[in-house]
């Protein structure tokens, strides 16, 4: 096997970045892999910095047999998409890698994957870490991302108020209901961070969270986020519409041909990972906006429900079915035990 070492490595990195043009790097004036630390430049002052980190752990996050492009892809993706939840616009980033051994096609696939996310967006790779780990440990990728927006405006998880309409972005369920069922499948392994949704959305949208848990266990977190924010004002809930969750294509057709069940199709939706979309709220007054903006971006935005004052000391999610009635309890019970924790099992 054609087995590199870490400087071979970095010598790799330094040559993508070479080929991607100095042009790129002298107009962000931006010094990137090769010395102890890279530079940037001072935000323009209405301008405010948002730093964001995720890693994928194997085992965990990929499988050892996981195609290494879709892999560079989705270490960068699911970085950009916490950028995208807060309307971020990206510039830089670092890679941290934990490998056991290094072979030529699997670096060339990892970073044509990851380079071409990056190219997309323009965020460029500025340095990072190379090291190898034991024999018997997980490989593990950690990328950090640098981004912009402007002062004073970004999205927060905090900012959902009594009346806001509760959006989504595209479809869900579908790599969850993959991952089940241990297939690949596009949307799992190539996710697309909704980075022009986040940026538009700012000024319209209230609240924002990416949905990489889940969604449930996403909008869990916004309402928490939402009620401690004002000691004074309401705790929230969220009323959800049960039929109106957008599925995805594949559940849909797997939903069609009887291989699953519509309560089954709806929990992938309502609580399966690795979505990577975004579900915010807005005033009732946006709702026209928001819409003419999902068809001119060609990215369907549903409305699943409601913000509302808490029935209860803690927040709570209350679906509903198209009658409005809440659901079954089996249903409820189901869905109220889905979710994903790193610490629980
Ligand atoms: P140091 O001794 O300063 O940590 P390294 O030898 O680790 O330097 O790295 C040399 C250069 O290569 C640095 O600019 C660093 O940011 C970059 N680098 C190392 N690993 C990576 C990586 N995985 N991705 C991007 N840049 C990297
Ligand atoms: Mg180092």
């Amino acid at each position: 096997m054609d087995s590199l070492g870490e400087f071979d490595f970095i010598n790799r990195l330094i040559k993508a970045q070479a080929a991607e043009g100095q042009s790129f790097f002298q107009q962000k004036n931006i010094l990137g892999i090769g010395d102890d630390a890279a530079l940037l430049p001072a935000l323009d002052h209405g301008a405010q910095m948002l730093v964001a980190t995720d890693m994928l752990v194997e085992g965990r996050h990929f499988y050892p047999d996981v195609d290494p492009a879709s892999l560079g892809h989705k270490v960068l993706a699911v970085n950009l998409s916490d950028l995208a939840a807060m309307g971020g616009q990206p510039l830089a980033f670092t890679l941290a890698a934990g490998l056991r051994a290094i072979d030529r096609p699997w670096l060339e696939a990892f970073l044509d994957g990851m380079l071409s996310l990056a190219r997309l967006h323009q965020c460029a790779l500025v340095g990072g870490d190379t090291v190898r780990v034991p024999k018997t440990s997980a490989q593990v990728f950690s990328v950090t991302v640098m981004g912009s927006a402007p002062k004073g405006h970004v999205l927060r998880r905090s900012a959902a108020a009594v009346g806001d309409d509760i959006w989504v972005s595209g479809h869900l369920g579908d790599p969850s209901f993959a991952l089940a069922h241990g297939h690949a499948q596009a949307k799992l392994n190539w996710p697309t961070p909704r980075l022009s949704l986040g940026q538009r959305l700012l000024g319209l949208a209230h609240a924002a969270i990416d949905i990489s848990d889940g969604l449930q266990s996403e909008l869990m977190h916004l309402l928490h986020a939402s009620s401690s924010e004002r000691a004074d004002g309401p705790r929230l809930d969220a009323t959800l519409d049960w039929s109106g969750l957008p599925l995805g294509p594949a559940l849909q057709e797997a939903l069609s041909l009887g291989q699953i069940s519509e309560t089954d199709a709806r929990c992938f939706a309502a609580s399966g990972g690795d979505e990577y979309e975004l579900c915010f709220t807005a005033p009732e007054s946006a709702r026209q906006e928001i819409e003419n903006m999902g068809r001119s971006l060609g990215c369907p935005l549903t409305r699943i429900g409601q913000i509302i004052s808490a029935q209860a000391l803690i927040s709570r999610l209350h679906w509903k079915d198209q009658a409005g009635q809440p659901l079954d309890p089996e249903t409820r019970l189901r869905l109220e035990h889905a979710g994903f924790d790193h610490f629980k099992s």
